[in-house]
């Protein structure tokens, strides 16, 4: 195990805005080197030093069992639900459990503070974070925000507030640094609250992918690649748009993507106390994945307020998934036409629930591995968890 030095790490200076970062091209911009907590980049950076089945141990108090194929994609947990709000919080990215657990969260007195992201003032998707300490300032941060966010330029102002209780939300590689350097912020109890992350863009990228897919670019308020093959953007005027996802244009998205996001394989946020996301759910519900003791007390804070049912899971995934890996190899875009009836053929006989998920891990496990093994080929065997090593052997992959 890698033991982080004693608190030095004030005299390190953060970088400055757009300076290359020590993870280079693969920098997912996470935010920890815009502080002085740059000190530990080595140990923290998830792009340097991937140490999630170390970190997992020591957060969970358990490894990841590899034996039992739920734990082997979702990641340790106690506990797998389905669920909604009752009352769904209007411009979230789904019903708003996110939101609704950091507010209650706040209201009850468990933390005095909440890391969580807006946007900019002048644009809707440039990533804003924050410390909120108030729920209003945490329903400013509901919907995503589909680009890059440096959610971890805000710890600085952590140690120098002097608060001993936090929340934090933020995505997988977000995650891996706040838990390396855990221990140096002073804090008495910190929450980890995550989402599943994958295919994130810079600001730039972003922006080809709405010119390239939607009808009307500039009215889209948020997007999901939902769980009927299909990518749903929703509109200013509350209209939604559904393209199918055989439809996209594979050829002009494969560069996109941010480089890091093809090397990351912490797309269910294995370091998280819990995670709220969409894809182990029947469509149109949440999935809440329950890590430990922690994320347990968590999710009780507003059981009262949703609807659950148990997570289930249908059909089978392996043929799509070996057919989507060559597909998109070669970069096939299908005619609309047809892509739409194998939208909506997939979508009735295809992987539901925990299988959809399963799916969607499959395409993007095997899509990241043969990136990194194509253009960072001496960083594969550390990169690489384990447990992603095992799920993208069980494909044949091109050279
Ligand atoms: P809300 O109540 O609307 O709250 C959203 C929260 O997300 C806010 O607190 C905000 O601070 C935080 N946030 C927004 N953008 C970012 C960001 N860029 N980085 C860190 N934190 C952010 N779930 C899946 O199951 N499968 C996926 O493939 C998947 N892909 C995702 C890709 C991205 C880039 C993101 C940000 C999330 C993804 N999710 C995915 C999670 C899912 O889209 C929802 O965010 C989640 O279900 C919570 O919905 P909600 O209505 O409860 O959130
Ligand atoms: Fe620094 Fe984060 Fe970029 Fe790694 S991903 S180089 S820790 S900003
Ligand atoms: Fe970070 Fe991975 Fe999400 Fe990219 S896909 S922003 S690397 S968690």
């Amino acid at each position: 195990m890698t033991t982080i030095d004693s608190s030095k790490h004030k005299k390190a200076k953060a970088l400055k805005p757009g300076s290359v970062r020590p993870a280079k091209e693969l920098c997912s911009e996470c935010g920890l080197c815009d502080t002085y907590y740059i000190h530990y980049v080595k140990e923290a950076c998830a792009f340097i030093t991937q140490r999630i089945d170390e970190l997992e141990t020591s957060t969970h108090n358990r490894p990841r069992n590899l034996e039992d194929e739920n734990e082997l994609y979702f990641g340790v947990h106690q506990e797998m639900i389905a669920a909604r709000k009752i009352q769904p919080i209007e411009g979230a990215q789904w019903t708003g459990i996110v939101s609704t657990i950091a507010i209650e969260m706040l209201n009850r007195g468990l933390v005095e503070g909440v890391v969580c992201v807006q946007n900019s003032k002048e644009d809707r998707f440039q990533p804003m974070p924050i410390i909120a300490r108030t729920p209003e300032e945490i329903l400013a941060a509901k919907v995503n925000k589909p680009t890059l966010s440096p959610n971890l330029s805000v710890l600085e102002q952590i140690e120098k507030s002097g608060m001993k209780r936090l929340l934090v939300i933020g995505v997988g590689c977000q995650i891996q640094a706040l838990r390396a350097v855990e221990k140096k912020l002073g804090l008495e109890k910190l929450y980890v609250l995550g989402t599943p992350c994958v295919d994130n863009v810079t600001r730039a990228g972003l922006q080809k992918f709405l010119e390239t897919t939607s009808r009307s670019p500039e009215t889209v308020v948020s997007y999901e690649f939902m769980q009927d093959f299909r990518v749903h953007f929703k509109h200013e005027d509350g209209s939604e748009e559904k393209v199918p996802f055989f439809g996209l244009k594979t050829n002009v998205l494969k560069d996109i993507f941010a480089p890091s996001c093809m090397s990351c394989f912490d797309y269910v946020n294995s370091l998280a106390d819990i995670v709220v996301g969409y894809m182990g759910a029947p469509f149109n519900w949440q999935w809440i994945v329950v890590r430990n003791d922690t994320g347990k007390e968590m999710l009780e804070l507003v059981k009262d307020q949703l609807h659950t049912q148990p997570v289930m899971s249908k059909g089978d995934r392996k043929a799509a998934v070996q057919q989507g890996i060559e597909a998109y190899d070669k970069a096939v875009t299908l005619p609309m036409w047809v892509a739409k009836l194998m939208g909506v053929v997939i979508d009735k006989i295809g992987p539901q629930g925990l299988e959809y998920g399963k799916f969607s891990m499959d395409s993007h496990f095997t899509r990241n591995y043969l990136y990194v093994n194509r253009n960072h080929p001496e960083k594969l065997e550390d990169h690489v968890p384990e447990f992603a090593k095992r799920i993208v052997a069980q494909y044949k992959l091109p050279e």
